[in-house]
């Protein structure tokens, strides 16, 4: 392979950037020549496809967002999308393409591959919802701005003897809402996976009022239902001071941390050893501490799975 491809795709995260220096530097390293495909699969089909030098990713390692862009596109969802995508990475000579992105990103790699074009997808979502790898690149770097904001929020909760419910990203999966409620110390955390209990939920934070708590904290992840709604009802049944915060896209910005550049960076250069290799179709991890790569539609179809040993950690270290 001479020539490869790099896109970003789907919501972006914190840590594309260094995903994209590590394929970049790495496929230079081995000789190979790296195109960046601009906007995601729009740019893909419509041509917005520039050659990448050393310096072209210089400085951008310590950067939130993508310097590739990103979009979301329907018309790629299509056969005839994608074979104007293969055509526009033909009439450049590209013979393979990383995609750096989250679920929707990879069935794009997915359609590309079994169309006769190799792709490799990397897992960069801060959602930490693909299968296949322990964690996705951007969920330690959204995490710690959650800490962050509980941390805070937590003082002015203090101050006022607060319940403070706050919603958190991480469409249908409950990893940002219970790493971040395990690490801010958090009274409940409803996460999709787990049915609860309003009835209960209420009885824990009386109890604990009675016990003299100065104030509550109630993750919730938005795939379990809208956190202004919840703490409305709590109000109701509790009769407590309660507010609501909805952190939103600030979750999707930011410095990567050290842990989100180094992983970027490790399954960035992974991806182009295995286009390298001619091995096209696979989706690259971690698992415990390791490079790993999927066949890209066996992981599409394998199921992800929140640590539900840690759900109950959560519930043991809260009473
Ligand atoms: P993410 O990658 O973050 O999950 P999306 O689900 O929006 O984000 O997917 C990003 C893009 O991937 C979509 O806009 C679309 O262009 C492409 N995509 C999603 N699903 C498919 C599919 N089944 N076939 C081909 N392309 C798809």
């Amino acid at each position: 392979m001479k020539r490869i491809g790099v896109l970003t795709s789907g919501g972006d995260s914190p840590g594309m950037n260094a995903a994209v220096r590590a394929v970049v530097r790495k496929a230079i390293y081995h000789n190979v020549e790296v195109y960046g495909v601009y906007g995601g699969y729009s740019g893909l089909m419509t041509g917005n496809i520039k050659k990448l030098e050393l310096g072209s990713v210089g400085d951008i390692i310590h950067r939130g967002g993508t310097m590739l862009y990103s979009a979301r596109s329907e018309e790629f969802k299509t056969k005839e999308g994608q074979q104007r995508g293969i055509e526009q990475l033909n009439k450049h000579g590209i013979e393979g393409l990383v995609v750096i992105g989250g679920d929707g990103s990879y069935r794009g790699a997915k359609a590309l591959t079994e169309q006769g074009f190799p792709c490799v997808g990397v897992p960069g979502t801060i959602d930490n919802d693909i299968p296949g790898t322990e964690f996705t690149i951007g969920f330690d770097t959204a995490l710690n701005t959650v800490i962050d904001a509980i941390d805070k929020i937590r003082d002015t909760a203090t101050s006022h003897e607060r319940t403070f419910v706050i919603e958190v990203m991480g469409r249908d999966a409950g990893d940002i809402a219970l790493w971040a409620g395990l690490a801010g110390g958090a009274e409940t955390i409803l996460i999709p996976e787990e049915n609860y209990d309003m009835n209960q939920i209420a009885e824990r934070l009386k109890k604990g009022h009675e016990r003299g708590k100065k104030h509550s904290i109630i993750i919730v992840a938005e795939g379990v239902c809208s956190g202004v709604e919840f703490g409305k009802q709590l109000k109701e049944m509790t009769n407590f001071d309660t507010r609501v915060s909805v952190l939103g896209h600030m979750q999707r910005g930011g410095s990567p941390t050290a842990a989100d550049r180094v992983l970027a960076s490790r399954l960035g250069a992974r991806a182009v050893e295995l286009l390298i290799e001619g091995k096209g179709g696979r989706a690259v991890g971690i698992e415990r501490n390791e490079l790993v790569d999927y066949d890209i539609i066996q992981a599409l179809s394998m199921p992800h799975k929140v640590d539900l040993g840690m759900y109950q950690l959560s519930k043991e270290l809260s009473i």
